[in-house]
This record gives C-alpha cells, sequence and structure tokens, in this order.
C-alpha cells in the first residue's frame, strides 16, 4: 500500500523483512542499554555483521545508552543501507505513561537524524509491538502520524517512509490506520 504527497513524496506499507529491504537508513527497534536482543534487532545484527555491535560498544561507552524515545546511528555493515538508527520505543505500560508521545519522538528522532545526512529513503519496523507489548492497533497511527507530518513539510530531504511489517496482522493494522474507513 502505497500514499502519495505532494512533490511526489511516498509513505509505504509492505509486509516483509527488513534486514532485505534497500534504504538509506533501516531503522532498529533497540533497547536503551543498546545491547541487542531478540526480534527486529536480533535479525539486523545477524544481518549487518559484528561492525554494528562494535560501534554501539563505543557508544554506549561514551554514552551509557540511549534513552526511551531516542536513537543512535551506526554505519549499516553488510545491510542493504547506509546506516542504521537504533530506536529505542517505550515499555507499554498500559498507555498512561507518555508512550505515545515517547513512540511518536523516536520516529522523529530518526527522521531528524535523515535529514541531517541528506538521506532520502528510510524504513521503519513497527517499533515496541513486538517484546515491549504496544498494542499494534494503538502504535500504527501514531508512528503513521509522524511518517505523514515529516512528509508533508516542505523541503525536506526525504522522499520515502517505508514501513517494513514483518507479518500480515502487522501490516493489516497500519493498512486500517493509514485509510480509516
Ligand atoms: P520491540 O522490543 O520494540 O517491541 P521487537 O523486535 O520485539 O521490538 O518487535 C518489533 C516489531 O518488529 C514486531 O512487529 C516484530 O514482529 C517485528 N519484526 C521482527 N523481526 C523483523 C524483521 N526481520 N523485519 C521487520 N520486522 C521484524
Amino acid at each position: 500500500m502505497e500514499k502519495r504527497f505532494p512533490g511526489g513524496k511516498r509513505l509505504r506499507l509492505v509486509v516483509g523483512d527488513i534486514t532485505r529491504v534497500h534504504a538509506d537508513a533501516i531503522v532498529n527497534a533497540a533497547n536503551s542499554s543498546l545491547a541487542g536482543g531478540g526480534g527486529v534487532d536480533g535479525a539486523i545484527h545477524r544481518a549487518g555483521g559484528p561492525s554494528l555491535m562494535r560501534e554501539l560498544d563505543r557508544i554506549r561507552a561514551q554514552t551509557g545508552g540511549c534513552p526511551t524515545g531516542s536513537a543512535v546511528v551506526t554505519t549499516a555493515g553488510n545491510l542493504p543501507a547506509r546506516f542504521v538508527f537504533h530506536a529505542v520505543g517505550p515499555v507499554y505500560r498500559g498507555g498512561r505513561h507518555n508512550e505515545a508521545e515517547l513512540l511518536a519522538c523516536c520516529h522523529r528522532t530518526c527522521l531528524s537524524m535523515a535529514e541531517e545526512r541528506d538521506l532520502r529513503v528510510v524504513s521503519f519496523p513497527a517499533i515496541s509491538t513486538g517484546v515491549y507489548g504496544y498494542p499494534v492497533e494503538a502504535a500504527a497511527p501514531v508512528a503513521l502520524a509522524a511518517a505523514r507530518a515529516h512528509l508533508e513539510r516542505e523541503g525536506n530531504c526525504v522522499q520515502e517512509i517505508v514501513f517494513v511489517l514483518y507479518d500480515q496482522a502487522t501490516y493489516d493494522a497500519f493498512a486500517r490506520a493509514l485509510e480509516p474507513r
């Protein structure tokens, strides 16, 4: 599914493995210790190779990690991208602990990092909707609103935002949020 914006910019939803989709920057759903984990993070480190963790080790040594709602950048190793933005989404604790703002902030941070590097294509997984327990019906509109706002802003460099959703149910929830009936 695809939505077009002025200037030929596009927001796309696809079902797939984010490690196999070409982009200038691939966003990872990391944790605040930047220590590596399962889910999409495990897949990104396996496909990207050990250079990602070496770079994260250096960042961790300097900063102690990454706060929730923010992101750090590494190169992309063997992934089909130039950069990986390791974003830390919120753990879902019922919805009244600032989860939506933190999730939105994660997306906005990654998109600003893309602008700082003059990137055109950025791919996102469904951050926080796995182990972190954010219901996908609630996460999808937040993620999409951040993406939309970025694509609607004139003068931005990012031309295409792709949400690479691992299963059909996640894709369907994003599709419903993008085109509510
Ligand atoms: P979090 O801890 O932020 O919840 P997870 O990795 O547990 O992160 O899950 C986030 C989302 O990423 C889930 O929807 C999960 O199904 C999905 N996912 C897992 N592996 C991949 C992959 N290779 N490509 C894209 N999405 C993936």
